[in-house]
């Protein structure tokens, strides 16, 4: 017999396998049809192929780039819809449509338009408030709480390691969705045990509003965010509450989706009239717009910089003002050559702690999947020194997402992105005041703990179809 598969329309060419006959056509992505001729001459139509947001094997090839088509439900079209809807309901029937924006997108805008963090942020409010939305959130209290749980994580692994219990270290940061999505699809069991079970800021932030919201409301929950792996993440089971039936986040819009929502309005976003953004806890507006915070370290969240300092103080009684990042070299030199000349390797780097001649701490950051490849293979093999990953799955971090706005020249569009990053006013958890009201009156338990800033991950297993093909 022979398998015959021709990919049209998006696809093109064909392919010969022997064993059976086959056709596979793709007249259009949301119609696959499948045949096969075996010997005897019947012809069978196999069953209809089905792609969900769930099978993306995040490899940044489909959805990360530029899918808009298979994500109905996360949009900025299913937004104006509901936005839309909403304006047509009774006022005690209407959704509270609100807005999450995270540091990445408002410096993306920042540096595309030439004015302060502070200004994209309160111009972006006044686009949404304009458009229908009610509240517009920053997203660092969730930010902080990401970074004080995964810390605790990290100490209780640590010191689980060191008195000879299964701590499995290096303890891998979980606030990237592509990570993590490529981790359960291709690495399974063997990694998961590793990831951090601490959320990501935008799912906590989900959590926590879904929680604290005013009694008498619906709330219809949008995040801005630097990349549509975001939607992906949004849209796990994990994340939906099981006694309404809705999802903690409703609807991620990206930087890109934004800028376009603007030219749709006729608007840039100098041409928007500022608004203050509100407070996820009184619901009020923000009394002082500077009062808008970035992280200590990274533009990714900063997960190293916060765990780091941490464990050095609590477990080893060390206070560390300034961490001194080593950028590593690239291994294999001749391929990297053309990008870095010098052979320094900007997404792979490391910082360690010394206590009393020995290192006691050795921690890392590993972006973009090449690094993450050989983050991985040094595990399985064994040879891997680090007790602490910040992992990212796109190169220089989320500064650089796949939905950030690119300008003319990327690169300059990425410097400015990040030096408006060193110049904000940084923040960290323990100096943000706003925590202590939700540990008091939020996170009163171990169990509300658990069930509003921990999650699972599952391995999945690869897809085998009738025709026991791998796809
Ligand atoms: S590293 Fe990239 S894919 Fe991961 S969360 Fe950040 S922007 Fe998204």
């Amino acid at each position: 017999m022979m398998i015959r598969i021709q990919f049209k329309s998006r696809f093109s060419g064909s392919k010969t396998i022997s064993g059976i006959q086959a056709q596979l056509t793709f007249p259009d992505l949301d119609q696959i049809q499948l045949t096969s001729n075996a010997q005897d001459g019947t012809k069978k139509t196999l069953q209809k192929a089905q792609i969900t947001l769930n099978d993306c094997l995040a490899c940044s090839g489909c959805i990360t780039s530029a899918e808009h088509i298979l994500i109905t439900q996360q949009s900025q079209d299913e937004l104006y819809r509901v936005i839309q809807e909403n304006s047509h309901k009774d006022p005690d029937e209407q959704l509270e449509i609100v807005v999450s924006v995270a540091p990445q997108p408002i410096l993306s805008f920042a540096a595309q338009c030439g004015i302060s963090y502070e200004e994209a942020a309160t111009r972006l409010a006044g686009f949404f408030k304009g458009i229908g939305i009610s509240r517009v959130f920053d997203i660092s209290h969730a930010r902080d709480l990401s970074l004080e749980e995964t810390s605790q994580e990290f100490q209780a692994r640590y010191r689980s390691s060191q008195s000879g219990e299964t701590g499995f270290l290096p303890l891998l940061t979980s606030a990237c969705p592509g990570w993590v999505c490529y981790a359960e699809k291709t690495h399974g069991h063997f990694i998961l045990p590793y990831i951090s079970t601490t959320k990501s800021p935008q799912q906590i932030m989900g959590s926590l509003l879904k929680q604290t919201k005013p009694r008498n409301k619906s709330l219809y929950h949008v995040t801005l965010m630097p990349c549509f792996d975001k939607k992906l993440e949004a849209s796990r089971e994990d994340f939906v509450d099981q006694v309404s039936k809705t999802r903690d986040v409703d609807c991620v819009i990206t930087t890109i989706e934004v800028e376009s929502m603007l030219v749709k309005e006729g608007l840039t976003l100098k041409e928007v009239e500022p608004a203050q953004l509100d407070c996820p806890l009184t619901w009020r507006p923000l009394k002082n717009p500077s009062i808008l915070t970035v992280n200590r370290g990274s533009a990714s969240g900063g997960y190293l910089e916060h765990t780091f300092v941490h464990a050095a103080k609590e477990l080893f009684g060390e206070n560390v003002l300034q961490l001194d990042y080593k950028v590593m070299r690239f291994e294999i030199l001749w391929l990297e050559l053309l990008e870095a000349p010098n052979g320094l390797n900007q997404d792979l780097q490391e910082v360690t702690l010394v206590h009393n001649g020995e290192i006691k701490l050795h921690f890392a950051l590993s972006y973009g999947f090449r690094n993450i490849q050989n983050l991985v293979q040094k595990m399985k093999r064994k040879k891997c020194p680090y007790h602490f990953v910040e992992v990212m799955a796109c190169p220089s971090g989320c500064a650089n997402g796949g939905a950030q706005l690119r300008g003319e020249d990327p690169k300059a569009q990425l410097a400015k992105v990040m030096q408006l990053f060193k110049e904000i006013q940084s923040q960290t958890p323990e100096s943000n005041l706003h925590l202590r009201y939700l540990h008091n009156e939020v996170l009163v338990d171990d169990e509300t703990r658990k069930a509003l800033l921990h999650t699972q991950y599952h391995p999945v297993e690869k897809n085998v179809n009738s025709l026991n093909i791998k796809w």
